[in-house]
């Protein structure tokens, strides 16, 4: 690892000090803030981190394993300089505001587990496609997807389809919870623990009460930073991690709770939708996005039952969307 030629400041410690392996919690202002073992560091990037591609905000970002150089452990908050930021398992990144101009990728999170989409039994009730977009979400950066079903001590408002057993069905883990019974509650910290997760849900369906079982101190952060409904409060768009008592973190910012996948081609999504595979082998044309193509494996599937019709909606309303947004985003002659 390189050592020396430190250009200024804190020269004499730069050598000796002790190299620390951690977890970027957060980033402000080309500081970043790095969790190691409890206790969280303020640093500063190594200038020759910041040159080259001209990225900044994505040099690093909320989850970057990164190695610093522990300058001033006797201070509170101690303090130190990030000298190595660890290639990325994974990232999570979404269309940039169009402030400069054009479109560019901005990192929310890197090196995520798993996305924890959380829905309430009732108020509010489930909204239509909400979860199958996250799951495509989950599936395009190759991380778990979670469902948690919360609010079980209500009685459901409607007599619908219940389309909880149909995403076990697909792999994906289905966690019944209620904030104010406690069940369901050891599954979920079994299920975060270790692991960074981001909480994903509309407002009012008890993420906040959730993590409050949890530990309510997390829960205060996390409402502190985020704000209710993710709309207020935040300037920024960054964003952060929260330690778990139980080890792990939970991420969360305004990005990533409105989230738009980025660069999710509209044919990929077929991708996205495990139970399309099957069908998809008895389509006429190999490129079929099985809307508008006759001879289409996956609409026989749908209209014999196998895929539920509120499944193939979903597909549907998710390319419908993500064309509209290509066209939208076509440079105009
Ligand atoms: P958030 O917006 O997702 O953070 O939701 P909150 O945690 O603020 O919860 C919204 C409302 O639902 C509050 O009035 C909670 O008391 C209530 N709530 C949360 N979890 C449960 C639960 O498991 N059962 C019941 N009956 N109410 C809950
Ligand atoms: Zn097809």
């Amino acid at each position: 690892m390189s050592e020396g030629k430190a250009p200024s400041g804190d020269s004499e410690n730069k050598a000796t000090a002790p190299r620390l392996e951690g977890v970027v919690v957060r980033t402000s202002g080309g500081r970043c803030f790095v969790a190691v073992d409890g206790r969280q560091w303020n640093c500063q990037l190594r200038g020759k981190l910041k040159q080259g591609e001209r990225r900044t905000q994505s040099v690093a970002v909320a989850g970057d394993h990164v190695v610093i150089r522990a300058l001033h452990p006797e201070l509170d908050p101690p303090e130190g300089i990030v000298e190595e930021v660890l290639p990325r398992r994974n990232r999570i990144s979404r269309v940039a505001a169009r402030r400069s101009g054009g479109r560019r990728e901005q990192v929310l999170v890197a090196n995520l587990d798993q996305v924890v989409v959380v829905q309430s039994v009732t108020s509010p009730v489930p909204q239509k496609g909400f979860v199958d977009r996250l799951l495509v979400a989950a599936e395009r950066f190759g991380v778990a997807g979670i469902l948690v079903l919360n609010k079980v001590d209500l009685a459901p408002a409607a007599a619908g389809e219940d389309p909880w057993p149909y995403y076990r069905t697909l792999g994906y883990r289905v966690l019944h919870t209620s904030a104010t019974t406690g069940e369901g509650i050891g599954d979920l910290v079994q299920v975060l623990t270790g692991r960074t997760s981001i909480l994903m849900g509309a407002s009012g369906v008890g993420k906040t009460s959730l993590l409050n079982t949890i530990d309510p101190d997390l829960a205060l952060q996390v409402t502190a930073v985020g704000g209710k409904t993710g709309l207020g409060r935040h300037t920024t768009t960054s964003t952060e991690l929260f330690p778990l008592p139980q080890g792990g973190f939970i991420a969360d910012s305004p990005g990533l709770r409105g989230f738009d996948p980025w660069d999710v081609d509209p044919r990929q999504v077929r991708d996205y939708f495990p139970e399309f595979a099957q069908g998809a082998d008895e389509c006429r044309f190999r490129t079929c996005m099985h809307i508008h193509e006759p001879e289409c494996g996956v609409k026989k599937l749908v209209a014999c039952g196998v895929i539920p019709g509120w499944r193939y909606e979903a597909y549907q309303a998710l390319v419908r969307d993500l064309e509209a947004r290509r066209r939208e985003n076509r440079p105009r002659p």
